[in-house]
């Protein structure tokens, strides 16, 4: 039997984790990942592979809840309607609630520790792994008739140490070493480049919350993602032992800990949600969504000294027990300064041990890499140097196995046992699709043309079509400008001139040519004004 596989998205960028296997009856994806923008995207609020491209789906295996694998659940399910998913019990309540939101319904089927999912081309086999996230797993491919095991792990860790979860079964792992003469890894790239080579575990971070949390600041407010439900349960415990009351506050910390109490993860007692200031004792943590400094994130709010609940006071301390994601950089600074400006005591990672990552160093690879002990590898989850280092580090680990670096819509296929890789052309067609405003696609041409008139401004320009019919140039011209400096009004008649000018001259017949020839005169003279051109867009009444 014949089996191919396409990584469709995350390898050669960080988010929009895809991963496609065919068999001989189905298609089926690995997760349905977003990614996100960078800061300069005019309005784009995250991209999505372009599933258009591929074949028939029947069937969603999500590994966690994070958004670069869940983020697209809706938009999959849009056009396959039919799609089973699988997920885990916290990634099925927050998959669920997008599928709410975009108003579809679908019954996730439930996974965990110890199941198989018995599909008409393969066995599937969670092995549950540790992340920044609770409830995330690894999944063994076992395409039937064959003996291969295919091992799809992008986001891990081992955390010996952990009180949420249990590391990875390496015992698991070492039986398809035993059992299965070949045997396929894709794994984590995303901490390839880093000098930490033992990524740490979370409850390691206890030892300092306890004694930031121990000095005499009425308020604490830390922020953290939402979705690090094992650090935010930790951060409540410490709290709780320093005498301090914990609470949790903001939209998307709301939504994560709800799922996180539907799904048994937490205790309703384990948190308080903040909802009004009257609840709000002192000495407090309070745990606030927006560590990336979203502009509408409640970090940010709260900084900005706008948020119903917070104004910041000098005595406030203020913990950033995050890392910023490549792109958020200033955004978070800005955050940072303004609340600086209230002279309140600000801890970040740099200067405190408040942040551990969530994937795997070198060191917890090479657990992965001696339990499973592949015949084959293929970094993903990481640029495209982050997949080149990946592989260079696994050809000293791993001497006997083979590194093939596999970017986006490559593929690969298991024919009579034989693994054949193909290297695919990339084309504009597979480039992510662009999301905005209420979840809907924008093309690359209007995202060009936001920003010519974010760049440049527009200017609008209507006259009636009588001026070029009765040749009545004293009849009015309107020219509205937008985004443009106030310089410009003086040459307001200048301007006109140049309208009147065109419609003496023009031997076009029809409106949108002369439309056309305005366009292009205003331009210029705008250009000879200000150095740039605007955009010019004419109407004939
Ligand atoms: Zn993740």
């Amino acid at each position: 039997m014949n089996y191919k596989f396409q990584i469709i998205g995350g390898a050669k960028e960080i988010g929009g984790n895809m991963f496609l296997a065919m068999g001989p009856h189905e298609n089926i994806v690995i997760d349905a990942g977003i990614q996100f923008p960078h800061d300069d995207a005019f309005g784009v609020n995250y991209l999505i592979p372009n599933f258009k491209l591929l074949p028939k789906i029947t069937r969603l295996i999500i590994t966690h809840g994070h958004e670069d694998h869940i983020g697209a659940v809706a938009h999959l399910k849009r056009l396959f309607p039919e799609i089973i998913i699988y997920a885990p019990r916290f990634a099925k309540c927050l998959a669920q609630k997008k599928l709410e939101r975009a108003s579809l319904v679908a019954t996730i089927n439930e996974y965990t520790d110890g199941d198989q999912i018995d599909l008409p081309d393969f066995f599937i086999e969670p092995v549950r792994v540790n992340h920044s996230i609770p409830d995330t797993f690894g999944l063994v491919l076992l395409p039937k008739n064959t003996d291969t095991a295919l091992f799809y792990v992008s986001d891990f860790k081992y955390d010996e140490q952990s009180n949420f979860d249990p590391p990875i079964d390496l015992k698991k792992l070492s039986n398809y070493a035993k059992t299965k003469t070949q045997r396929i890894l894709l794994a984590d790239s995303t901490n390839i480049l880093s000098r930490t080579t033992k990524t740490e575990s979370e409850t390691s971070l206890c030892e300092s919350f306890e004694s930031i949390f121990s000095e005499n600041f009425p308020r604490i407010i830390l922020t953290t993602f939402s979705s690090n439900i094992e650090r935010i349960k930790n951060i409540a415990d410490c709290a709780r032992k320093q005498n301090r009351k914990a609470y949790v506050y903001g939209g998307s910390m709301f939504k994560y800990v709800n799922c996180a109490v539907e799904s048994g993860l937490l205790q309703a007692d384990d948190i308080k949600f903040l909802e009004s200031k009257d609840q709000l004792g002192e000495p407090c943590v309070v745990i606030v969504s927006g560590c990336q400094g979203d502009f509408k994130g409640t970090f940010r709010r709260i900084a900005a000294g706008y948020d119903a609940l917070f104004k910041p006071r000098v005595d406030d301390c203020f913990i950033l027990s995050s890392r910023s994601i490549p792109g958020n950089e200033k955004k978070i600074s800005m955050t940072l300064n303004k609340i600086a400006e209230y002279g309140c005591t600000i801890i970040t990672s740099q200067e405190r041990h408040v942040h551990v990552s969530g994937h795997a160093g070198k060191e917890d690879l090479k657990k992965v890499y001696h339990a499973f002990n592949p015949t084959q590898l293929i970094p993903i989850h990481g640029e495209h140097y982050f997949l080149n280092k990946h592989q260079l580090f696994s050809f000293d680990e791993l001497p006997s196995s083979k590194a093939k670096v596999q970017v986006n819509f490559d593929s690969f296929e298991i024919k009579n046992e034989e693994l054949i890789f193909s290297k695919h052309v990339p084309t504009d067609d597979e480039r992510p699709i662009l999301i905005h405003g209420n979840d809907i696609e924008i093309e690359r041409d209007a995202i060009k043309q936001k920003r010519k008139i974010a760049e440049n401004g527009i200017v609008l320009v209507n006259f009636r079509s009588e001026i070029v019919s009765t040749k009545n140039y004293a009849l009015p011209i309107s020219i509205q400008t937008l985004g443009l400096p106030a310089h410009l009004n003086s040459y307001h008649q200048h301007l006109v001139k140049n309208v009147i000018n065109v419609l003496k001259s023009t031997h076009k017949a029809s409106n949108d040519e002369i439309q056309a020839e305005v366009n292009s005169a205003v331009k210029t003279a705008i250009n000879g004004i200000l150095g740039y051109k605007p955009v010019v867009v004419t109407h004939i009444l």
